[in-house]
Order: structure tokens, then sequence, then C-alpha cells
């Protein structure tokens, strides 16, 4: 059947304008101006695109059947106590749904690039929040538990998902309106200064997550005597925290392709590599979780601030709200322009190759 379809060709590096270039990747580009079908049928085809949008795609499924699961069997929805993990659980379907549809269709134009990725970090702040939301329910050590960070944490994790919605959508124009409007929607600060946006955007995301592990992190490393919480869990969350930096690492280097440019095009760049992990590390931290929330539970409901509506399911709410208007504010130069300018730009683009 698959031999009937006719796949588009792929491109090089040099062919593709300077937004769609990738570092260290020199093939297997997609039309900068592929159609919506094209795009889906990039899922079938070998492209230096495909085992991204694959790796975020398969997981997005585990994930909701997890939530199903969860959802149906724990009476979930009566008891509070179990709706932070509800949380997190749809924010990691949230985050690798949007992910793959990002990496589908973020060729069929500059603009469509652009939103995608927007989108994908709007995904991962909400991940963000939604691991921050699960931490506060079940993973603070005993020690914490109820104190003056215990109650102000939440609330900044709520701000920094603007903070990394913000400045990661910031990493690949600049400020809408100010930097890039319709006509320049490539100038700053991802063209000119790639190294700068790069940094930028690993900030956005390692910062928030640096806060949300704060509780963890002394939970596991640095805690001594009573109060730490030094149960079972404990391995697992070395091992989901081993992965994020893993993670990390595979996002800031570039490597391996960075070592040998042209050789991992297609299978085992960096960025599939990243995709792996991510989902690896989820699934651990998914455990982890889980596990905390079983073994702790009685404990928690006797000592911990109450989980409520207002302290859960709103603030997931609150958080898609504002990562949404975030996105909105960004997105809306790339479709903002006047009619005069339309028909000049409408005059070039006849004689432009893309
Ligand atoms: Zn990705």
């Amino acid at each position: 059947m698959l031999s009937l379809i006719r796949f588009p060709r792929v491109f090089t590096i040099k062919q593709v304008p300077k937004v769609f270039h990738e570092e260290s990747i020199i093939s297997g580009y997609r039309h900068p101006r592929s159609s919506a079908t094209d795009c889906v049928l990039s899922l079938f085809q070998l492209t230096n695109e495909t085992l991204n949008i694959w790796t975020h795609f398969v997981p997005t499924w585990y994930f909701l059947w997890k939530l199903g699961s969860v959802a149906l069997t724990q009476r979930a929805w009566q008891d509070a106590f179990t709706w932070p993990l509800l949380l997190l659980l749809l924010s990691c379907c949230v985050y690798p749904l949007a992910s793959s549809c990002a990496h589908t269709f973020s060729s069929m134009s500059m603009r469509a690039r652009h939103i995608c990725f927007f989108f994908d970090y709007g995904a991962l702040s909400f991940y963000s929040l939604g691991s921050a939301v699960t931490y506060s329910a079940y993973v603070f050590p005993d020690r914490w538990v109820s104190g003056a960070f215990h109650r102000c944490y939440v609330p900044i994790a709520v701000l920094n998902t603007v903070i990394c919605t913000g400045l990661a959508c910031y990493s690949r124009l600049g400020l809408p309106f100010v930097h890039y409007n319709y006509d320049t929607m490539k100038r700053f600060p991802e063209c000119n200064g790639p190294r700068f946006s790069k940094l930028l955007r690993v900030l956005a995301f390692a910062y928030p997550y640096l806060f949300d592990n704060i509780p963890l992190f002394y939970r596991v490393f640095l805690c001594v005597g009573d109060g730490c919480t030094d149960n079972d869990t404990n391995v697992l969350h070395y091992n989901h925290i081993a992965l994020a930096f893993l993670t990390g690492f595979l996002f800031a280097t570039h490597l391996p392709e960075r070592l040998a440019p042209g050789s991992f095009d297609y299978i085992g760049h960096s960025h599939q590599l990243f995709h792996v992990c991510a989902i690896l590390g989820t699934y651990m931290q998914i455990q982890a979780v889980e596990q905390d929330m079983e073994a702790r539970q009685l404990w928690l409901r006797d000592h911990s601030i109450p989980i409520t509506f207002a302290n859960s399911v709103a603030v997931g709410l609150l958080c898609v709200v504002l990562s949404l208007a975030i996105i909105g504010v960004y997105t809306l130069p790339l479709f903002s322009r006047n009619e005069e300018k339309q028909r000049a730009k409408s005059h070039r683009e006849t004689s432009a190759p893309w």
C-alpha cells in the first residue's frame, strides 16, 4: 500500500531557509512549504523529523492509557488526594502530543514552524506545573511539609510557567511587534544569534525544572536525620533525576551529530535521543510519584496542606489559560499586516522559490 504513495522529496540544508536549519543535520529536510498531507505522509517516510515525531507520538498513547486507567479505577474524581496525579498524567499526555504535532507540521511554513513550537513550549510549561503540583502533594520531605516554602511553592511554580513559556517563545523571535512582525519573522534572535537563542531556551526549561525539584533534591541529596522521607521510592527518584540531566545534556550539546555532522541525520541524532530520555524520565517520575503517593498517603492526609480544587485542578487550568494567552501574544504579529503590505508581499512571493 505504502509503495503506491508518492512521498515528497527531501532536501539538504543548503536548499532550505535558515530558519529550518538544525545544527549538524545536513540532509533529510522536508519542503519548507509542505502541505498538511505531505506533513502527515512524512510520518511514514524517513526524514530528519520522522523519529522525532514517533518518539513522542507512541508514548502519548501509553500516557493516555495510564491516565484513563487511573481515572477509572481509583475513583479519582471523588478523592481530591488523587487530583494532582491526574494533573501530572494529563500534562504527560499533552507535552508529547504537542511535540509530535509540532514536529509533524513545522515544515508547512516559517510561520507554522514558529507557532508549532510556541505550543510545544507551552505544553512543556504545563508539564512542569503538573510536576510541581504532584511534588507538593506527595513528594515534599516530611520535614518541609506545611512549612513556609511548601505554602508558596505552587504559586511560584505558576509564575514560573509564565516565565518559562514567555522566555522560550522569546528565544525564537524576540518580542512580538518590537523585534518581529509578519514581514520580519526571522530576525531576532534565532537567526542572528542561534547560540544565544539556544541558551535562552535551555534556561527557560532548566530554571523551572530546578525550582520544581528543590524539595526532591533536598530530600534525596542533602537531608540528614529525621523527617527526610528516606524510603524505597528514593531509588526511582534517582533514576528520573539522572535521566532528566541526560535529557538536558543532549538538548544543550547536540551530541552525537556535532562530532560527525551528517552521520546522524535520520537516525540517532540528539533530538531523538533527547525525546527518548525525556519519555523514560517521565515514565520513571510517574512511578516514583505513584509509589510516594501510596506509601505516604495516610501521613500526608493528616499532616500536609489539604488538596483542594483550588490548589490542584484550578492551578492547572490557570496555567493553560496563561500559556495560551502568552502564545497568542507571540503569534498575533505573525498574522497582522495591513492590506497594502499584504499585496506587496504577495507580489514578491510569486517570484520567490518557497
Ligand atoms: Zn522535540
